[in-house]
């Protein structure tokens, strides 16, 4: 049998943050990603990070723009660096509100750098392209230093959501029970056990994968924010750092909608490039088989559209943003109203 080096050393991850993750206070700093290019020899890429520490106790890792064109978690986290204070908080809190700056600077759902989707690649390479490379500092330092992890995402330019913080079915009936409760915890207007498309390479998995404690969200889309998906952030994460144990203070807590995506029957994809007509819009209810969208062909006039069918009963959750839309594309996602778990 042929032995495999297993004491190869893993290559180092390059990534140096400049702030202290051990001491008390509030530190702003950067993840310095080394990145060498022909405007920078030495230059780096650098990712704004603060710690908040106060004492022992719970980790929170909060972090937005994995997708660099999803603005609701950039904004309320940007404001929680400035507002929350040590006396605020037991414990630690570890925010990064521009995950993926390259991306978040090019208003880009993928990085410029390398064309990565950075939610697709984790775990990531210590010695691979920067996409890469971030995945791996917060798979192997981030994460791994935290018990409870935020993560905030939107539809982005191509798709728009009711504003909902989501949690994944797991195997670990325990963990799935602790990121449900932390999901209501959040307090969007809805929250949805939600099923992945194709959760091969996210950061929710290897979250996940490490044993914490993970909410998502998707809490509007289009590529900007308005004043109630915004707020709705900014409420859910300090909800959030309380149901930690983190953040001493008071929850908000308003009416949330229980919502569930038992199977794939909740996407439709369109087989077709063209104009969408929408039947109906984000928050409505849908019967099964009835009709969700118009696709209309653009080439010639007189032709008629194709139609598309919600195949289950529920609320439209999410659907494609821009007017145009090609064969492939997710057009509608419906989900189907629950009776919330118990806690
Ligand atoms: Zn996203």
């Amino acid at each position: 049998m042929i032995q495999v080096n297993a004491t190869a050393a893993r290559p180092t991850n390059p990534i140096a943050c400049t702030v202290p993750f051990d001491e008390d206070g509030k530190h702003h700093g950067f993840l310095r990603l080394p990145y060498s290019r022909n405007d920078s020899a030495w230059g780096s890429v650098m990712i704004p990070i603060t710690v908040i520490r106060n004492g022992e106790g719970s980790t929170a890792l909060l972090t937005g723009a994995c997708h660099g064109d999803e603005y609701e978690g950039p904004v309320a986290l940007q404001a929680l660096t400035s507002e929350l204070e040590p006396k605020d908080i037991e414990g630690r809190v570890i925010i990064v509100p521009f995950m993926n700056m390259p991306a978040f600077r090019s208003a880009t759902r993928v990085s410029p750098l390398d064309g990565a989707n950075l939610n697709r690649i984790f775990p990531g390479r210590p010695d691979g392209s920067p996409s890469e490379k971030i995945a791996d500092y917060f798979d192997t330092v981030l994460a791994p230093m935290a018990d409870y992890v935020l993560d905030f995402h939107s539809g982005g330019k191509t798709l728009d959501f009711v504003p909902f913080a989501a949690a994944h079915r797991l195997e670990a009936k325990l963990q799935e029970a602790s990121c449900i409760a932390a999901m209501q915890a959040f307090n969007a207007p809805y929250s949805l056990v939600l099923l992945e498309i194709d959760n091969v390479g996210m950061f929710d998995t290897a979250v996940e994968n490490h044993g914490k404690v993970f909410v998502s969200t998707e809490l509007g889309g289009g590529g900007t924010a308005t004043a109630r998906s915004v707020g709705i952030a900014r409420k859910g994460v300090r909800n959030f750092l309380i149901h930690a144990g983190i953040l001493k203070a008071e929850p908000v807590v308003e009416p949330t909608e229980s919502l569930d995506m038992p199977d794939a029957e909740c996407f439709v994809f369109s087989e077709d490039d063209g104009l969408i007509e929408p039947i109906v819009d984000l928050g409505e209810e849908v019967e099964e088989g009835a009709p969700i969208a118009r696709v209309w062909p653009v080439g010639r006039s007189g032709v008629p559209a194709a139609t598309y069918h919600a195949r289950r009963s529920g609320i439209l959750v999410g659907r494609h943003f821009p007017g145009l839309v090609k064969s492939g594309d997710c057009l509608a996602v419906v989900a189907e109203k629950v009776d919330p778990r118990p806690q």
